[in-house]
């Protein structure tokens, strides 16, 4: 066990994570050079042509002094590491990396990532500096007490400010400024240095191969062929296949069919130990029961087995909900079974059934964040082939009902609330006692000269203003509390563009808070449009109201009769009284059929006639009359 390190990449998006890992690979010849494409760790289509990580990516290399360097391509010269406090032995080493996402809405990833590790290789743009997530993948690291290299990357490049931004890391880390590796992932100059570095200042893992197995399960996947995977880590204990295994937390029991590591393909193996991370095929019927962050141990009959048990990491609750339908509505069945293929790789999605009368058949999904409802629509489109509509992100709301609401004895306990994930199950405003909205803490990196248009749009957006910490002269962190709902819409794309590109965010959620929100109607031809309702703050409603009504006005194709449109705050949608209260309306005047057209000269009585006639065929259609909303009119509303 002297011999493993495990350690994990931690970086701002866009900072080299993917492209370092890529050359560890070709300098411990994991992967040969003739194999060996860009980013070998993203292997989603979607990671490799965006050029972002999203799922966390294990692999195992072996390192000695011995490995063959004729994949070293532009490094000269290999210098031999410096093995002071370990024994040196001829073993080679082995080195498990985890490569993990940057992105704010796949924190999770990170922090399960981290679990199973020892180490982490922090590395920083030299161009850019220390950014948001640099410092909130961090904070996850320091919480898991790793050993961290700080690594500034893209030194080859002539933007690089090692000066500064070396300063920054020794600021932030209150590490020594020859701790710091500068590197460039893209050359390859000096990549060797990290590796030297893993194995001297990394802790080898601590556990005993002769105590019961003890295995954290870090991710999970299901594979057509072999079934149900665990990914995991091994802090005590072994396990091969053929054993007999439990699984704490979802109190499931089977039979191990493989283990092995992964090379980053799966690679069987005659057993794992104490200190390795691998998989385990777990002979599960169900991936439910293979929950991430569950502790795997051998199967036994006794009952004091929940002592094993190892800390596992907090569960993550879908943040955002959007409908997603079918264009098509034939394709539904097509639609359910791809979002079960994809929730089998993506615990953090959730999905349930939702019948729109406009939309059709759908589902009511729960993502993590905005980027995570990008991705999850990219691939239904592009792995499942599916036409859809996505309506417009939304956050769930708690609804207190009021308790002299229903006398009945259920109810008595007035602390009785529901999450509402969308306006049609936020009830009538008299049956409310209370709502609360999630608000979020965000950390903005950004350069000195930005600080004041920033702040001005952080409070625009119903943000509280916290502190603000100096990083350094030039570079300032600033902390605010502000609702969720605010950053759903464009609040990165503002961010961006009022600090010319250079702020970056994170969040992290904060908690539920008390918030004055109201349900809007919309209704057309005096009908409430569900699929149009939609949750808005009550101080800002009419302008909700007036943008919504003025769009469909023109998107609405006009009728053989007058159509009214209006956004109504309190409408009943049970009981005799509708009431409400009207807060925009426009109208759509009929499309007027020449009736008279036909009509060669003058016998105005003939004219009149029909148009009486006319007038009362609209009147019957008045009464009658249910506008037939094209979809397009749904999603430019929803996209408003
Ligand atoms: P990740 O998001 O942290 O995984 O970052 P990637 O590894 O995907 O790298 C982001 C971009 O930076 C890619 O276009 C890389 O080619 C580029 N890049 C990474 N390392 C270097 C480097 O050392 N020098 C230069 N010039 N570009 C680099
Ligand atoms: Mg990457």
């Amino acid at each position: 066990m002297n011999q493993i390190r495990n350690f994990s990449i931690i970086a701002h998006i866009d900072h080299g994570k993917s492209t370092l890992a890529d050359r560890l690979l070709e300098l411990t010849n994991t992967i040969e050079t003739r194999k060996m494409k860009q980013q070998v760790l993203d292997q989603m289509d979607l990671e490799r042509e965006r050029g972002i990580t999203i799922k966390l990516q294990p692999v195992r290399m072996k390192y000695s002094l011995e490995t063959p360097r004729d994949n070293i391509q532009e490094t000269k010269k290999f210098q031999k590491p410096n093995y002071e406090n370990q024994n040196p032995t001829p073993e080679a080493f082995s080195l498990n990396l985890i490569d993990t996402p940057g992105h704010v809405d796949f924190g999770y990833e990170v922090s399960r990532s981290l679990a199973a590790v020892e180490g982490a290789l922090l590395i920083v743009d030299a161009t850019q500096g220390i950014q948001a997530q640099t410092l909130a993948n961090l904070y996850l690291a320091l919480e898991q007490n790793l050993e961290i290299i700080p690594v500034l990357n893209k030194i080859d490049l002539a933007a690089a400010d090692t000066a500064r931004v070396s300063k920054e890391v020794v600021d932030l880390l209150g590490c020594r400024p020859e701790d710091i590796i500068l590197v460039s992932a893209k050359t390859g100059q000096n990549v060797d240095k990290v590796l030297a570095a893993i194995v001297d200042r990394i802790p080898a893992p601590k556990g005993d191969k002769y105590k019961p197995l003890q295995a954290l399960i870090f991710d999970s996947k299901f594979d057509d062929y072999k079934g149900v995977i665990a990914y995991a880590r091994l802090f005590n204990g072994r396990v091969k296949a053929g054993d007999k295994i439990r699984f704490i937390g979802a109190e499931a029991e089977s039979e191990v069919i493989e283990v092995g590591y992964f090379s980053p393909a799966l690679k069987k193996e005659n057993s794992l130990e104490a200190g390795q991370i691998g998989y385990i095929v777990t002979g599960l019927k169900k991936i439910s029961h293979c929950q991430v962050g569950d502790t795997i141990i051998n199967y036994s009959g006794v009952s004091s087995y929940q002592s094993l048990r190892l800390p596992g990491y907090k569960q993550v609750k879908p943040m955002v909900f959007a409908g997603i339908f079918c264009r098509e509505g034939s394709e539904y069945p097509e639609l359910r079974d791809s979002l079960e293929k994809i929730k089998l790789t993506d615990a953090a999605l959730s999905y349930q059934p939702e019948n729109s009368p406009a939309l059709g058949f759908g589902f009511r999904c729960g993502f993590l964040g905005l980027l995570h409802l990008e991705i999850i629509q990219e691939r239904l489109k592009r792995e499942h082939d599916l036409d859809l509509i996505v309506t417009v992100p939304s956050v769930a709301y708690k609804i207190y009902l009021s308790k002299n609401q229903d006398k009945d004895k259920t109810l008595e306990n007035s602390s009785e609330f529901f999450i509402a994930h969308s306006p049609d199950q936020m009830p009538n405003q008299n049956q409310i006692e209370a709502i609360e909205e999630p608000w979020v803490r965000i950390d903005l990196v950004t350069p000195k000269q930005f600080i004041g248009s920033i702040m001005e749009l952080v409070q625009s957006k119903r943000g509280i203003y916290k502190n603000t910490e100096y990083l350094t002269q030039d570079s300032a962190v600033l902390h605010y509390e502000l609702p969720l709902s605010s950053i759903l819409v464009d609040f990165y794309d503002k961010i961006k563009t009022v600090s010319k590109g250079y702020a970056s965010l994170n969040y992290e959620f904060l908690q539920y808070r008390p918030c004055k929100v109201e349900r809007l109607d919309i209704l057309v031809a005096e009908e409430p449009v569900d699929a149009l309702a939609s949750i808005v703050y009550s101080d800002s409603a009419y302008e909700s109201g007036k943008k919504i009504v003025d769009s469909l006005k023109h998107i609405l194709p006009r009728q053989m009769f007058e159509v009214k449109i209006q956004a109504c705050l309190g409408y009943q949608h049970s009981g005799r009284n509708k009431g409400g209260k009207i807060i925009a309306s426009a109208r759509i005047p009929a499309m007027r059929k020449d009736v008279t057209a036909k009509l060669y000269g003058g016998d105005v009585t003939r004219k009149r006639k029909l148009l009486e006639k006319q007038k009362k065929g609209k009147k019957k259609m008045k009464t009658l009359g249910k506008v037939d909303i094209p979809a397009e009119a749904y999603i430019a509303v929803l996209k408003r």
